[in-house]
């Protein structure tokens, strides 16, 4: 695998491969690797010639009272994984390489998606998701970019962003891998202790449980999302459950196949999220 630290060297090795007639597969990351990113690789493999990813915690995505400091970083292990699953080339820049210093002038936003679910809460954080994938899809310029559906929000985002913009991407959603109990794999998982990774399952617990009942007959919301809260009180602390249309994002009161259930909560001092589709 090649190691580039800088966007002039990333651009030229991928640009001359893609010239070669290769295709490029992305899969941009946060680093801190587990199976979820993985995946994503394997994924790529499957579809692309060439196999690149990034490594690089974005600060523009983390509002200052967030976890940016705090993000898990382990190059090396990082490192190797990649190369086990047959990865390319990575992408690894620092921040001054990525940004310039008047960088927040120009950035991409989003005024409708972006609003609804964790852009309540997380105010800008999606505009720094959007400028910093458009960017290394510039850098990069591949043909397909791969993305986890455990960030839904995310994914949808990217993907409307690319039609809009009549960029030239397929941009791929992944299913969302999970720990044996059900709790989706995250970077930020390593922040638990051992009693709030036994009750962080809650989360997927109550996403199931909604979907049985769903599947049993029951489409309102309203009693839906009472079923979920009873399994996820008093052990998290919810931001929010939300049933939204999967392709529009606005909060539905009648769910049917295709909705998507989302949830957001706090393990102690550990944001999760997770969804499923109905
Ligand atoms: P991150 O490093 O957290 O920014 O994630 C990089 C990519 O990996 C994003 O597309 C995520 O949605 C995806 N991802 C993270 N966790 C998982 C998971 N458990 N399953 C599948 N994809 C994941």
């Amino acid at each position: 695998m090649k190691i580039f630290r800088t966007k002039s060297e990333t651009r030229a090795q991928l640009a001359s491969l893609a010239g070669r007639g290769n295709t490029v597969g992305l899969v941009p990351t946060m680093g801190n690797l587990h199976e979820g990113h993985i995946s994503l690789v394997k994924r790529a493999r499957q579809d692309c010639d060439i196999i690149a990813a990034s490594i690089f915690v974005n600060p523009s995505q983390f509002a200052p009272s967030e976890d940016y400091n705090a993000y898990p970083r382990t190059p090396d292990a990082d490192i190797k994984k990649l190369e086990e699953n047959g990865c390319d080339v990575l992408f690894n820049p620092d921040e001054k390489e990525m940004y310039d210093e008047e960088y927040s002038n120009t950035v991409v936003d989003e005024t409708v998606l972006s609003k609804t679910l964790c852009g309540r809460f997380r105010e800008n954080h999606f505009r720094g998701v959007l400028t910093v994938v458009l960017k290394l899809f510039n850098i990069c310029m591949p043909h397909c970019a791969y993305f986890g559906m455990k960030d839904y929000q995310q994914y949808l985002l990217i993907r409307e962003m690319v039609r809009k913009m009549d960029m030239n991407i397929n941009v791929v959603p992944c299913p969302t891998v999970r720990e044996k109990n059900g709790l989706a794999m995250s970077s930020r998982n390593s922040y638990m202790d051992s009693g709030q990774e036994e009750t962080a399952p809650l989360i997927y617990k109550s996403l199931t449980e909604i979907k049985k009942a769903y599947d049993s007959g029951i489409s309102d919301v309203a009693t839906l999302k009472g079923i979920g809260m009873g399994i996820l009180i008093p052990g998290l602390k919810l931001q929010y459950l939300e049933f939204a249309d999967s392709g529009t994002l606005q909060k539905t009161e009648e769910a049917k196949t295709g909705t998507l259930v989302a949830i957001a909560a706090y393990c102690g001092k550990t944001r999760l999220i997770d969804n499923i589709i109905l």
